[in-house]
């Protein structure tokens, strides 16, 4: 066990204990969130579509000093815009985060939202036809209002990352479902799920939807591993048997709840965990019975006295210990 932590810090995974090694081994599911996961999260904002009297500037004012009191990956994608065209922060009372929808506060004694469609409940008109047109280009669309009229949609782009798609056909081909989860809208998560090849996806969750996912896959009596970056996954991470985080790109919160995490934001890792997992398990497999046949062979001759005290203890015992060790000590090789 200990040579398989050791073979996961050696490239680049951090695991909190042996027990998930052993686990690795059993899954039949892989749950993975989509922003920040199976896309990079590195987004950029592509659009800016004014709908009422405000200029690109204005908006962009606006939603950038919201956003400064948020980690969401959207959140940054509009600050770092926002920096480049030194645009100029205001003062924001009352910023509340909505977990899962968006961001609000007061600019100017007007509250405002930014984030999706649900959190204007009033009878605001959506700009609908743009904000499809938007998704069905695999961009995420994201709404800006105040008091229930919608001032600008501000559009963002994602990119999947480089082996993401390679690491999901490899764990199909190891015999193990891949499934989707996201906050986002649901022509962009089409999107991106075709690109990936994930088995299936679920769009529109909120971090509570997703714990109720994968209870129900764990009440199919179903062995689940989660991969998240923690952005409103965190619960669901811990509810998984093996909650895996991005290390780097991963939150806080991610890193402390989770199992496993990977240092370098490197998702193949992934399938090197479950060989290794695979791997130890049959070491462990192997010391065991091995010990056992010696220790009992031992046994049976020195009843009929065929052994000495210190052959028992030097061959028996010392050296069987060694071979373990030994054996193990082939975990972190190839
Ligand atoms: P994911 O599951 O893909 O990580 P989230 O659950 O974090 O997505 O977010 C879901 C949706 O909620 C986003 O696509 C966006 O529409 C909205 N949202 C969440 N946080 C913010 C924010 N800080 N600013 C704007 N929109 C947000
Ligand atoms: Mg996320």
């Amino acid at each position: 066990m200990v040579s398989g932590i050791t073979a996961g810090t050696k490239n680049g995974v951090l695991l909190k204990g042996g027990k998930y090694i052993e686990e690795m081994q059993n899954l039949d599911v892989m749950v993975f969130d989509k922003t920040g996961t199976l896309t990079k999260g590195d987004l950029e904002v592509t659009d800016i579509i004014p709908l009422k009297n405000y200029s690109a500037k204005e908006i962009l004012e606006i939603a950038c000093s919201l956003e400064m009191n948020s980690n969401h990956p959207l959140a940054k994608a509009v600050v770092k815009h926002a920096k480049q065209l030194n645009i100029e922060f205001k003062e924001v009372e009352d910023f509340e985060s909505i977990t899962g929808s968006g961001v609000m506060g007061k600019i100017h004694n007007k509250t405002f939202y930014i984030g999706k469609k649900s959190l204007f409940k009033g009878n605001a008109e959506f700009p609908d036809e743009t904000i499809k047109i938007l998704e069905d280009g695999g961009k995420t669309a994201v709404i800006l209002g105040y008091d229930k009229e919608i001032v600008a949609v501000i559009a963002f782009m994602d990119n999947i990352r480089d082996s993401s798609r390679a690491t999901v056909a490899e764990l199909k081909d190891k015999g193990i479902e891949t499934i989707m989860l996201t906050g986002d809208n649901q022509g962009t998560t089409r999107a991106v799920a075709a690109k990936v090849g994930v088995d299936e996806f679920y769009s529109g969750l909120l971090p509570q939807d997703k714990v109720t996912i994968v209870d129900k896959l764990l009440d199919g009596n179903r062995k689940v591993g989660m991969v998240g970056d923690g952005v409103n996954d965190a619960p669901a991470l811990a509810r998984s048997n093996v909650g895996i985080s991005m290390g780097a790109a991963g939150s806080d919160v991610a890193i402390e709840t989770a199992d496993i995490a990977l240092m370098h934001d490197d998702i193949s890792k992934v399938n090197f965990l479950v060989d290794l997992s695979k791997k130890t398990m049959n070491v462990v497999k192997q010391n065991v019975t091995a010990s056992l046949l010696i220790k009992s062979s031992f046994a049976i001759l020195a009843v009929f006295g065929f052994i000495s005290l210190w052959m028992g203890v030097a061959i028996g015992d010392m050296g069987l210990s060694l071979a373990v060790i030994i054996n193990a000590l082939r975990i972190g090789r190839r």
